[in-house]
């Protein structure tokens, strides 16, 4: 909403004013869930979105195929947006939460909710 640009995603992930505070999950294609951040600037204080398809290259581990949403083993994290955690279902979206662990990481905030 400020107008700042980022210049490609490493330059990004160190900007200590950017702190991912949201995901929503999208059931039809991984990568059009979405990554919400926090501008934390004093002129700023908006929200962005972005695409999960923008940092899935992030995370070379395991990918599962199968999606558990709603399933025995499914916490129901990626029903809440402000949920994080890693997720521990051998699912599809587990993915996702595996990424976020590295964004926060990157942005050296270890906040526990
Ligand atoms: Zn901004």
């Amino acid at each position: 909403m400020c107008g700042t640009e980022w210049a490609d995603i490493d330059a990004f992930l160190d900007d200590p004013s950017l702190e991912i505070c949201g995901y929503m999950a999208d059931f039809g294609k991984l990568e059009r869930g979405l990554f919400f951040f926090n501008h934390l600037t004093e002129d700023c204080h908006t929200t962005l979105t972005i695409f999960t398809g923008q940092f899935i290259g992030l995370y070379n581990g395991t990918r599962f195929t199968e999606r558990r949403t709603g399933k025995e083993d499914c916490p129901g994290y990626c029903l809440d947006k402000n949920q994080l955690d890693r997720c521990d279902a051998f699912c599809e979206c587990a993915f996702s939460r595996e990424v976020i662990q590295i964004i926060k990481a990157r942005q050296g905030k270890y906040r526990t909710r």
